[in-house]
């Protein structure tokens, strides 16, 4: 049976890095669409560039559009055991698309991570991501040991174009209103697991591997 790990929570709640950690963990696949997206655009795909202007208002790309990219992803072989979803589903329309996708078959744990609002403007503001390995680093909270290098391969580290503080607000407003509502979606369903994610990074992670998996081993 599929294992699907869905990882909810706001934009910088942490589900990049726990989702990386938990998927080199237990061997699953990570699907995060907005790195799919960078790619796309990174590359300038057809897709990457329709979705660029969403992207660059903080709004999300349409439904259609990153459905089809989600399908398409999740068709490919590594995804055939488990896999983590980071970033979606993002909207109800989006949900109700992959339960209808998924079947019964599949075993589904949604995961919400929860932080208070400063604490999340804070931690996107002061966000790098390295350009080469993408590793996430913080001014304040892990500052790079050379400025403006990535710690681990040396890479030049970047601000995401929407980590700057007027996109970081409206992402959050995006996020309250489209995003916020799948809590109850999940919840209705006895899915959801709520995490208290304003904790160390290694704190969350054990919490998130206990209630995802319990005693299984790895
Ligand atoms: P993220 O890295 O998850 O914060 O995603 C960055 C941006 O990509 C978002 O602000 C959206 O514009 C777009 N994006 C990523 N995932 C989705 C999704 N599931 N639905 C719509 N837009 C998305």
């Amino acid at each position: 049976m599929t294992q699907v790990l869905i990882l909810l929570g706001a934009p910088g709640a942490g589900k990049g890095t726990q989702a990386a950690r938990l998927c080199a963990a237990r061997s699953l696949a990570h699907i995060s669409t907005g790195d799919l997206f960078r790619e796309n655009l990174k590359k300038e795909t057809p897709l990457g560039k329709r979705a660029k202007g969403f992207m660059d208002a903080g709004q999300l790309v349409p439904d259609d559009l990153v459905l089809e990219m989600l399908f398409d992803r999740v068709a490919k072989p590594d995804c055939q055991r488990g896999y983590l979803l980071d970033g979606f589903p993002r909207t109800i329309p989006q949900a109700e698309a992959l339960e209808k996708r998924l079947g019964k078959p599949a075993r589904v744990t949604v995961l919400s991570l929860v932080v208070p609002e400063q604490v999340l403007i804070d931690r996107l503001t002061g966000r790098r991501t390295c350009k080469a390995c993408n590793h996430i680093q913080h001014m304040l909270f892990s500052p790079p040991k050379v400025a403006g290098r990535c710690d681990k391969c040396g890479g030049e580290l970047v601000q995401r174009s929407d980590d700057s503080l007027e996109v970081v607000k409206k992402r959050l407003d995006v996020y309250r209103a489209q995003t916020q509502p799948l809590e109850g979606f999940y919840s209705s369903r006895k899915l959801l697991l709520e995490i208290d994610g304003n904790r160390p990074e290694e704190q969350v992670f054990r919490d998130l591997e206990r209630r995802a998996f319990g005693g299984e081993a790895a």
